[in-house]
């Protein structure tokens, strides 16, 4: 095992012999056409005129009132398909045309990244094959419209217990039965290297545009808060600051019906060492090494795992990981859309509740960066239900 491969303890490819040549194959590619200055010039211009980039980066004046620090949004939610994940889904997207490949495909959960990969196949004309839970199908019913309005075949998955976890075992099967003629998106900052590298790199854009963004208003960033799920957005806005330790780094995890019960997906807060996916990573387990259920009102963020570099980032002290309850979630939710009018993804609401922690502990006041990570036009079914007392079915 080559320790490029590596963050820190973390991270390398343990996957089956017959993906390795893919995973050479994709380190390969990434170095000699997604570093080049065409590629980038391609997806610059995707990003721009698609996209709708640069996000802005937007001084959230009331909410900076009601803490009493200057409060910043990264503003990802204002995205085409909604979030951050289309700047992953269109780069790997762009990389696998340019390898020559037919096909693309993804796993998805609750459908973000299923929506943000059929998109990007629609606009580039690949074929898409997306591997989603049959009841995961019946939950997210809009999104798994949406993606075969964009044109992309929804395989249904019936093993186990028909979501994710079963979704992303048969997308893995699917792909190294088809490894030569297939592109494998994965959705976030996961899975065997060069994954995480990759999706890193390429949600890097987030970080790259606040910095510019900063110096341009003449600010400098005390605090940058972001949610972790498998880690993409949060390492896209972090990896720009991981060399100045002026600037916290906090990642919020989800902690469901709370950290310290077994209802959560508090990974960094609760997990140990184990391998999943294809890395070696910290995993939620139970004490046979079983990978534990998880329970979280955000779908983005019912990961198990977390991304290698997370981590070591952990492990290394450098980011402070935090995990944020449901109620405090809907509450830090509500809180936004009344004082700015822009109602957020709960995964995202995830960051700001941790405001509410933050701010009273503050001896002076502070620059405070938050990444919305995506809009909340896609939660109103399950806010509604939250509220009326069944999250949880
Ligand atoms: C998927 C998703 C997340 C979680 O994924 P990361 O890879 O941890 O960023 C966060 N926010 C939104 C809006 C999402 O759709």
């Amino acid at each position: 095992m080559n320790k490029k491969s590596y963050f820190g303890n973390y991270g390398g490819q343990f996957v089956p012999e017959t993906a390795m040549f893919a995973l050479d194959e994709l380190e390969n590619a990434y170095e000699k056409i997604a570093k080049t200055s065409e590629f980038k010039a391609e997806l610059d211009d995707l990003l721009k005129n698609y996209v709708g980039r640069p996000s802005p980066l937007y001084h959230a004046k009331r909410l900076s009132k009601h803490y009493g620090h200057e409060i910043y949004l990264k503003r990802e939610d204002l995205n085409h398909t909604g979030a951050h994940k289309i700047n992953n889904a269109l780069a790997q997207a762009l990389l696998a045309k340019k390898m020559g490949k037919k096909k693309i495909l993804a796993e998805t959960g609750a459908g973000q990244h299923g929506v943000a990969t059929a998109t990007a196949a629609a606009l580039l004309g690949l074929e898409c094959d997306v591997y989603m839970g049959a009841v995961d199908i019946a939950r997210q019913e809009l999104n798994a419209y949406r993606m075969k309005l964009l044109g992309a075949n929804l395989v249904s998955i019936n093993d186990g217990l028909k979501t994710l976890k079963e979704a992303t075992t048969a997308a893995i099967q699917a792909w190294v039965n088809e490894i030569e003629s297939v592109f494998y998106v994965i959705g976030s900052a996961v899975g065997p290297h060069p994954y995480p590298m990759i999706v890193r790199d390429f949600q890097n854009v987030i970080g790259r545009e606040t910095k510019a963004q900063l110096n341009k208003y003449g600010v400098k960033a005390d605090y940058i808060i972001a949610c972790v799920g498998g880690g993409s957005n949060a390492i896209g806005i972090f990896n720009e600051f991981l060399s100045d330790t002026s600037v916290n780094l906090v990642g919020i995890e989800a902690g469901g019906l709370g950290a310290n019960t077994p209802y959560h997906a508090a990974t960094l807060t609760n997990g140990r060492d184990g391998i999943i996916h294809g890395m070696k990573t910290i995993v939620l387990q139970d004490k046979y090494g079983m990978i534990e259920e998880v329970h979280s009102i955000s779908a983005g963020l019912d990961y198990p795992g977390v991304g290698p570099q997370h981590a070591h980032l952990h492990t290394s002290g450098r980011v402070k990981y935090e995990a944020i309850t449901d109620d405090e979630c809907i509450n830090a939710l509500k809180l936004l859309s009344r004082l700015e009018g822009i109602i957020p993804a709960i995964e995202s609401s995830h960051a700001l509740a941790y405001l509410e922690k933050l701010c009273p502990n503050l001896s002076e006041k502070k620059t405070i960066i938050v990444n919305i990570s995506g809009r909340g036009d896609k939660d109103i079914n399950t806010i509604m239900s939250y509220e009326k007392g069944k999250i949880y079915g």
